[in-house]
């Protein structure tokens, strides 16, 4: 890091804030405002993570930390608090636009000031991390009220739970005698045990905990009572940590969107105290909202998950997936091609790969039909080498998905010993390899990327129904199986879902390419007509499989049995397994 540091005392009405400057002053200026009952020193990691393209500012905001203010509440408005943030950016860049990030009661600060009716004048751009506007949070709950839906009743019960301490802070007197009697020495534990983040205690930690009450006491039930219709035209971008305890994504997300001409939405993984944990990625992520042309113009076109957050603002009718990307293997035919079709219809844009290269283009051919964009790989997903090109091709070429559909896969059945090593590695390379490399080239890219994503294994009611008949195809698919649900188990950390899917009998090509070992080519040609006949007459179609599967990312299902038979096999093993296995005796392609 560079350390052109500068600290200087910037006097305001009822006030001294103490700030600090990093960085060369000719570059952009970034101001960044800490919450509660932080000081500005939760910032360093961003910092040195932005000063080499920013000349960077952080200050302790009145009454915290190294900052002078009153005694009283009534010198902690927002309002005042507004006029500290701009009183700051006059200084450090006087007559010239600067970038806003806010954090916690930072953000809340920095909505007050970016709503305010010159704010255009005074700032390019806000990314708001954890704390939303009053204003706009009062008048979401109100319109939650007045059409209260159940959905509307739950969202706004989440975020009663979520916000429990803000009553606490009003009682009177207690908050503060807890903060001065010994909170702030059990702080970090607090923090550590809630979040798993280490947070540096300050020298003023007592004195901010308790003066910082009166942040809330002096704003939050006027804002309540009487919110204000607050609006910006400065681009803004919220930033939703998955695990945040405090802010709930529905309140980050809905409440600003009427108000901003201009609001992008991304999700960070992570939990409250992001910006301290994950400082590198959100110093990307404003660096990314900064530069792009959304915000100077010239500089290079928004990511992928930008363009999703405008896309996404005030229309109602806008398609679940509109902009998402979602890839999916073995994408040629049946369920593969169904599950594209369908994502395609819900907006998103789609990587069809498949080992066929023609029934992947007819695939292309139709999700462009639907009006999605489409691209085309060939890639055999048993393949290490091939599959770790495939994943960086799409990520060049289109971006990191958003979901990623592990559905190739091919059928065997026949005796055991009939069953050849050379078997063993086809099926197991395909069915069980191919979900691997999968997961594992893509599960990267998503936790790399920070904004979560799903994955979607195809097992089969095969993984949990014992078959004399099955033995290879099942033993992959059970592996399909618990492979998901330990993934699911790995990567909730990184807001990354894994769903995996048990189709039952579903009418497609697999019973037309499924081998039946130890049979002659004659026999197995039989077979596999007696055994597509009875699919067919089973009569469910892969479109049904594909709208579970849709609604598997949509709910973050861990598994689904989707035909009747599947879910009735799902009980057995586990009502019965004794019945399971006298079943599994019998041969149904006999
Ligand atoms: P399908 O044969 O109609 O489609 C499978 C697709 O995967 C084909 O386009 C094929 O070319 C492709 N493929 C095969 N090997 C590949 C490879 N090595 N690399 C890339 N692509 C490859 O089969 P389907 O019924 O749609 O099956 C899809 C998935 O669903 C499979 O994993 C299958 O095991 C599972 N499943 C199917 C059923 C069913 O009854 N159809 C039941 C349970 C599970």
């Amino acid at each position: 890091m560079t350390q052109d540091v500068r600290s200087f005392a910037v006097t305001v009405d009822g006030g001294k804030l103490s700030v600090r400057t990093y960085g060369d002053p000719s570059k952009p200026t970034v101001l960044l405002i800490h919450g509660y009952p932080d000081t500005q020193a939760v910032w360093d990691g961003v910092v040195s993570e932005l000063v080499d393209d920013f000349h960077v500012v952080t200050y302790d905001t009145r009454g915290i930390g190294a900052s002078k203010g009153p005694l009283f509440k009534h010198g902690y408005t927002l309002e005042r608090l507004a006029d500290d943030l701009y009183a700051v950016a006059d200084v450090v860049a006087p007559g010239l636009p600067v970038h806003l990030v806010g954090h916690d009661w930072g953000s809340v600060q920095a909505w007050e000031a970016v709503t305010r009716a010159d704010s255009a004048e005074r700032f390019l751009s806000y990314t708001s991390i954890s704390g939303p506007c009053l204003d706009h949070a009062a008048l979401w709950t109100r319109s939650g009220l007045r059409k209260p839906t159940p959905k509307a009743a739950v969202r706004s019960l989440k975020q009663a739970l979520a916000s429990w301490y803000i009553v606490a802070f009003h009682l009177p007197v207690a908050p503060r005698v807890v903060w001065r009697l010994g909170l702030a020495k059990q702080w970090p534990r607090i923090v550590k045990a809630i979040e798993g983040t280490s947070v540096e205690t300050s020298a003023t930690l007592s004195r901010d905990g308790s003066r910082g009450v009166l942040y809330y006491r002096a704003n939050m039930l006027p804002k309540l009572r009487h919110p204000q219709e607050r609006s910006t035209s400065v681009p803004v971008q919220v930033l939703t940590p998955t695990r945040d305890r405090f802010v709930t994504p529905a309140l980050a997300t809905q409440a600003p969107a009427p108000w901003t001409e201009r609001l992008y939405v991304r999700q960070v993984s992570g939990g409250h105290w992001i910006v301290v944990k994950k400082a590198a990625l959100i110093a990307e992520r404003v660096k990314e909202f900064v530069l792009s042309d959304i915000v100077t113009p010239g500089g290079p076109e928004p990511v992928r998950s930008l363009l999703r957050a405008e896309a996404r603002q005030g229309t109602k009718d806008r398609r679940e997936f509109e902009d998402k990307l979602v890839v999916v293997t073995g994408a040629g035919s049946g369920i593969g091609r169904a599950t594209a079709l369908a994502f395609a219809e819900q907006g998103a844009d789609i990587v069809v790969a498949d080992i066929d290269a023609v029934a992947a283009a007819r695939t292309v051919e139709l999700v462009e039909l639907l009006g999605a964009r489409a691209y085309l790989y060939t890639v055999d997903v048993a393949s290490a080498e091939a599959m770790e090109r495939f994943a960086e091709d799409v990520r060049t070429a289109a971006g990191v998905p958003d979901v990623v559909v592990n559905n190739a896969g091919i059928g065997m059945s026949g005796p055991f010993l009939a069953t050849e090593v050379k078997d063993w590695e086809r099926i197991l390379g395909v069915n069980v390899w191919g979900v691997i490399h999968g997961a594992r080239c893509f599960g990267e890219m998503m936790r790399e990327r920070g904004e979560g994503g799903h994955i979607v294994n195809l097992a089969s009611a095969a993984a949990y129904t014992p078959s004399r008949t099955l033995s290879a195809y099942s033993t992959s698919k059970a592996a399909v199986l618990m492979l998901s649900e330990c993934l699911r188990a790995e990567f909730s950390r990184y807001g990354i879902g894994v769903s995996a899917i048990c189709p039952g009998f579903i009418a497609t090509n697999i019973t037309r390419t499924t081998k039946f070992v130890g049979q002659s080519a004659e026999q197995q040609e039989r077979t596999r007509q007696r055994i597509t006949g009875l699919y067919r007459r089973r009569n469910f179609g892969p479109e049904k499989v594909a709208d579970r599967i849709v609604a598997a990312v949509r709910s973050d299902k861990p598994v689904v049995p989707v035909a009747l038979e599947a879910k009735a096999g799902r009980a057995i093993a586990r009502l019965s397994p004794a019945l399971a296995r006298r079943m599994a005796k019998i041969d149904p392609t006999g």
